[in-house]
């Protein structure tokens, strides 16, 4: 029924639910992992076939043999944070989703253009620290990842808090107060149905235990500066009545992506928001593939189990997508 295809991904992120949900379509799958990581992969059972690296950067040489093998490469957050965006961007074996598109979402100026396009609302991006006129969250990229973020609500304040980070790459955004939403979304190309498959919330060291110290503690402490290093996640139903909105977002965003980077966005995609207490979603950032906030509803989420009679993660949505199109005969549409 799947024709001889295998799925392959690499050993992190939301390999367990992506190989698992494989299996369950029928596919035999290959878990690429860095050596000394492999436990988890043999443990719950989930890879057919192992294949250990020394780095993930390694994965274009493996190119030859999983052609052979006719895997298809699940991509997930780990590759381009491990390999690199231009190592996946040559990348030669059946790759489900559209490489355009990463173009777009690892370029914060694109990203924007894309969302703004969308008619989606987004924080304010401030360009000189001199114009900070309200609370604002400094974000540091690369290396630093989510480590070294601060809050600043005047210029001074700023200059106070950069302090021998002057020379790191960072964006001043407008900290909006509301609480975080990601939403995670799956369109098929062959169908064009959007699905919303479920929520989350991150739970991040260690600015989600800060609440757990008297202010008074917190005082004393005052070389604490929060971090946002995700450790894991939470699941999260979104209040009833917001859900047409977050259709109508997701939504726009794929057809916009059908503008920008022709045939568009497909597969798992996340709107990572913020909702305000005038129930207003303001849009940080776009992931356009499969996020680990996912990783809970292995069995399903409370949305997936609304519309499939079996368990349905975002992992095996993607099986069955691929399932469908090889049945199909459709691999073109999904396949890049
Ligand atoms: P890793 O393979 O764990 O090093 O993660 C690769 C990328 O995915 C990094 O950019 C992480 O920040 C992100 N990531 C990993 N796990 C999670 C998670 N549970 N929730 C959100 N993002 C994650
Ligand atoms: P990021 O590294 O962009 O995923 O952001 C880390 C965390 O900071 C997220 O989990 C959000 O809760 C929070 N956050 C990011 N951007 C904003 C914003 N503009 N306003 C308020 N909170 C934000």
């Amino acid at each position: 029924m799947v024709r001889g295809y295998k799925i392959a991904t690499l050993g992190s992120h939301t390999a367990l639910q992506i190989l698992k949900g494989a299996k369950d379509e029928g596919f035999k799958t290959i878990a690429i992992c860095k050596e000394g990581t492999e436990e988890p992969y043999k443990s719950f059972g989930v890879a057919d076939e192992i294949i250990l690296v020394k780095s993930f950067k390694e994965v274009p040489k493996l190119e030859k043999e999983l052609i052979k093998r006719k895997a298809v490469l699940i991509p997930h957050g780990s590759f381009i944070a491990h390999m690199g965006i231009d190592e996946v961007m040559n990348l030669k074996v059946p790759y489900f989703g559209n490489k355009k598109i990463l173009e777009w979402e690892s370029d914060r100026a694109m990203e924007r253009k894309w969302l703004k396009a969308a008619g989606l609302k987004l924080p304010k991006i401030f360009k000189k620290a001199s114009e900070i006129d309200r609370s604002v969250i400094v974000k540091f990229h690369g290396a630093l990842g989510g480590k070294g973020y601060f809050i600043a609500n005047s210029p001074r304040d700023f200059r106070r808090k950069i302090k021998g980070h002057e020379k790191d790459t960072y964006q001043i955004q407008e900290y909006i107060i509301g609480v975080p939403m990601y939403i995670h979304y799956f369109y098929s190309p062959i169908t064009d149905e959007l699905e919303i498959l479920g929520f989350d919330k991150r739970y991040e060291s260690n600015v989600d235990s800060l609440g757990r110290i008297s202010a008074r503690d917190q005082f004393a402490l005052e070389s604490i500066d929060p971090s946002y290093v995700v450790v894991g996640n939470v699941p999260v139903v979104l209040r009833e009545s917001l859900l047409p909105e977050a259709f109508r977002m997701g939504r726009n965003v794929v057809e916009e992506s059908k503008k920008i980077a022709p045939p568009g966005l497909f597969g798992p995609f996340c709107l990572e928001t913020v909702v305000t207490p005038n129930q207003e979603f303001y849009v940080f950032e776009i992931s356009a593939r499969i996020v680990a906030g996912t990783n809970p509803y292995i069995q399903g989420s409370p949305y997936s189990q609304l519309k499939y009679k079996e368990p349905m993660s975002t992992g095996r949505r993607i099986a069955r997508e691929i399932k469908t199109a090889i049945q199909k005969k459709k691999t073109n549409l999904i396949f890049h």
